[in-house]
């Protein structure tokens, strides 16, 4: 059984304001979304909350990738929003 990967809550307390990078393994385009909003989709939708995994949230995504139409995303932090 894998390590469980770090919660989203850990990165909420320990860098505000930081953001999710979601890279589509197809074409490799990604795309940054601040994790407050990623947290509130993932309860809005029943899938999770601050405890879910960052790599795990992903794995919940809904949409295909808008360039390649692939539907397989990697999710890791990215400290660099907002800059
Ligand atoms: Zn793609």
């Amino acid at each position: 059984m894998p390590a469980p990967s770090v919660p989203l809550s850990h990165y909420l307390t320990t860098h505000p304001g930081v953001g999710l990078r979601f890279t589509c393994d197809g074409c490799q385009a990604s795309h940054d979304v601040s994790m407050e909003v990623v947290l509130d989709r993932l309860k809005h939708r029943g899938l999770g909350d601050e405890r879910t995994g960052v790599r795990e949230v992903a794995k919940l995504a809904t949409r295909p990738c808008a360039r390649c139409g692939a539907m397989a995303w990697g999710s890791r932090p990215a400290f660099s929003v907002g800059r």
